[in-house]
């Protein structure tokens, strides 16, 4: 079968990997209808991560099951499901609680101290669904099953509950976001625009979103209702502050390591990693939230950045203002999503239409035109936005 396969730095081909099969009673096949690709590949693809050439990339996965083991009893061939990026056994301690991002069964080789995920660098052996076909290991835990036909009015929705929308929710609920609260959103990707979509399906007063990207500026402000904030224009900091009359409630990080520092190079236009500062964003949310606020970091912070600015953030340490931080009082929330927390809710807000994420999609294409759209979407290309491929 045809897979995206991971070359090296800037470089992925569709080549022919191998196909999955039954490998434990639990396990499940999906045939793939629909996989996105993700802010988290862009750091692999740019070699900003241990990632070694060959991985199958893929983690944002739906379609319908083909096939099931004998230990399956939950699911049957044809249902339609999407998966949670997070691969999780279910039964570990961290899954009992519901901190499914942390599986402590799943990653046994090392790599992150818990947690696993498909077709991810450091997340376990589990091969990526930007392919035809994938394993889900302990298929009944972590296939969510959907109303409707494949490809059906729900099929981008419904795909963006592999990790978009609940990421985007986890931060706003990392950061304890209540109604009537303003909370400052750094990022207007994908992961940026869902927590401001959930900021105001939560109710927020008030949402600030900063990027530098027009476009991705312009749909929050369309869809979420959220005031755009160009850091490109001045600092983001003092332009939330002017225009709110102080400091916010909460803030959320949908930016991460790879942060461009707003102090460089202004008016490039060009997306350049020469202009990284990893702890910009940190520093910021820790300026612009009010004291006893909560922050919301759902943006990716990396133990090892073989690409990084300099040799401190190449360890993964940061200069955070911590003594800032401490003076404030304020918290703060970190880590991989535990999407199954969340996905269920999701998706019936979606399936009952309260809820239409879809407006983030704006590519569909099948796997050939992969390599152009991840090289586009790295440049963060003004139309480039979430690309969801169709195997
Ligand atoms: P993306 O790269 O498309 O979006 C990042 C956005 O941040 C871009 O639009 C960029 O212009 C903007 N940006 C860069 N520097 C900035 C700055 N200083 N201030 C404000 N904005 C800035 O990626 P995405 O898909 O939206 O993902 C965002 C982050 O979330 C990534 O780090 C990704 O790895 C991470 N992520 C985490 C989880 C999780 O479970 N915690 C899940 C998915 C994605
Ligand atoms: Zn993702």
């Amino acid at each position: 079968m045809k897979g995206v396969v991971y070359h090296g730095e800037h470089h992925v081909e569709v080549d022919d990997v191998e196909e999955p099969t039954i490998q434990s009673p639990t396990d499940a096949i999906l045939d793939i209808t629909t996989t996105c690709i993700c802010g988290s590949d862009l750091h692999m693809y740019e070699g900003r991560t241990d990632a070694e050439p060959g991985i199958v990339f893929g983690h944002e996965n739906m379609g319908v099951i083909e096939e099931v083991g004998d230990g399956v009893d939950g699911l049957e061939v044809g249902d339609r499901v999407v998966l949670p990026f997070n691969v999780a056994c279910g039964h570990c301690q961290n899954c009992e609680e519901g901190k499914t991002g942390f599986c402590t069964n799943v990653n046994p080789s090392g790599g992150v101290p818990a947690g696993g995920a498909y077709g991810y660098v450091g997340m376990g052996p589990y091969q990526g669904g930007q392919a035809e076909k994938l394993r889900i290991p302990y298929a009944d835990f972590n296939a969510l099953t959907l109303p409707g036909e494949p490809e059906d009015e729900y099929e981008e929705s419904f795909a963006l509950l592999a990790d978009i929308f609940p990421t985007g929710w986890h931060g706003t609920e990392l950061a304890d976001l209540q109604p009537g609260e303003s909370v400052a959103i750094f990022g207007a990707g994908p992961v940026g625009q869902m927590a401001a979509y959930s900021a105001k399906i939560k109710g927020a007063s008030k949402i600030y979103i900063v990027d530098r990207v027009g476009s991705r500026l312009d749909l929050a402000a369309e869809h979420s209702d959220a005031v755009p904030i160009n850091f490109e224009e001045g600092d983001p900091v003092k332009q939330i502050e002017n225009d709110f009359g102080g400091e916010v409630d909460k803030g959320v990080d949908a930016v991460g390591y790879q942060a461009l520092d707003p102090d460089t190079d202004v008016g490039s236009d060009a997306y350049d990693p020469a202009r990284e500062n990893p702890a910009v964003v940190l520093n910021q949310l820790i300026d612009v939230v009010k004291p006893k606020g909560q922050l919301g970091i759902v943006g990716l912070y990396v133990p090892s950045d073989p690409g990084a600015p300099n040799e401190m953030a190449a360890q993964g340490r940061l200069g955070i203002d911590f003594g800032k931080l401490f003076e404030k009082g304020q918290q703060l929330g970190t880590g991989q999503c535990d999407v199954k927390k969340y996905n269920r809710y999701l998706r019936d807000l979606i399936a009952e239409d309260v809820a239409d994420p879809s407006f983030v999609v704006t590519h569909e294409t099948g796997l050939d035109e992969a390599p152009d759209l991840y090289e586009r979407f790295d440049n963060r290309d003004e139309d480039v936005l979430k690309v969801l491929l169709k195997p």
